[in-house]
């Protein structure tokens, strides 16, 4: 009986040993805990996903829609000085992720930082997963500010990298993603709203909308993508002329040199045969 007795006191023992470890992990700090634990913590939040606050808005596609609009629409409509009123479901403040989004640091190429509590992630889908599962209250999904509902308007398929793409048009899902652009670009720049305004309608339909066709219209972005050049780049490409011109000249200089050197040379072997002929 003191036998068993032993091994059910250590079978105890184990098993309190068990439950104890994720209790610890858990309560370790998020700044001092290392990536180990990132990593269970996020395999943690994976598996606590179901009981998370369940968003039926995608992340990933609400990220394509940002970066088509960043890319593809703002440009122009900074060039044109135009502001997106909030009423406009293209407008920052009706990304349901946006806060999130910019929460988001990357460290390194496998860290990715918790902006809130800088815990630090091996990979983008683990902060995404923390932040569904720890951050999840500071999601308003009151109003309609799921960017990846625009997604059919915007063409997000072409800037995701993991979707695959359909060989196959769909004449329904044609006409509907072409009927939401259109309202897209009704909403968001009147044409009633003055001259600046139209033109980004007209843009908006070009760019976007008049692609949603089966029958083989016009490609989406067709006005293309205009990259901002930052103050930085103005600086660098001013550096780079500057520098051209004297790079050439040094190596201008440096072959003159090169040849006057072997003409010298040639001088002083002529003239040492010279003198040996004697
Ligand atoms: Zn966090």
């Amino acid at each position: 009986m003191g036998k068993w007795s032993k091994r059910v006191v250590f079978l105890f023992l184990c098993l309190s040993i068990c439950l104890q470890i994720p209790s610890v992990s858990s309560s370790t700090s998020p700044i001092l805990g290392n990536q180990g634990n990132e990593e269970s913590s996020a395999a943690r939040t994976f598996m606590q996903d179901e009981d998370a606050h369940v968003v039926h808005c995608s992340r990933e596609r609400s990220r394509a829609a940002w970066k088509v609009i960043q890319e593809y629409l703002m440009p122009f409509v900074e060039r044109e000085q135009h502001k997106i009123s909030s009423g406009c479901r293209l407008h920052p403040d009706n990304d349901l992720y946006r806060d999130q989004e910019q929460h988001k640091h990357r460290v390194d190429i496998n860290e990715w930082r918790c902006g809130y509590c800088r815990k630090n992630f091996y990979e983008e889908k683990y902060l995404d997963k923390h932040f569904d599962n720890r951050h999840f209250d500071l999601l308003n999904a009151s109003h309609s500010r799921c960017l990846a509902d625009l997604c059919g308007a915007l063409h997000c398929d072409l800037v995701m990298d993991s979707s695959p793409r359909k060989t196959k048009c769909n004449p329904s899902a044609a006409t509907r993603n072409k009927h939401l652009c259109e309202s897209l670009a009704d909403s968001c720049f009147p044409v009633s709203n003055g001259p600046v305004s139209g033109r980004l309608h007209e843009f908006f339909l070009r760019q976007f909308c008049d692609a949603h066709t089966c029958s083989g219209g016009p490609k989406p972005f067709a006005k293309g993508k205009k990259k901002r050049r930052s103050i930085l780049y103005i600086i660098l490409s001013i550096l780079t002329l500057m520098l051209l011109p004297l790079f050439y000249f040094f190596i201008y200089m440096y072959q003159r040199g090169i040849k006057r050197g072997s003409q010298e040379l040639k001088r002083i072997s002529v003239s040492g045969r010279k003198k040996k002929s004697f």
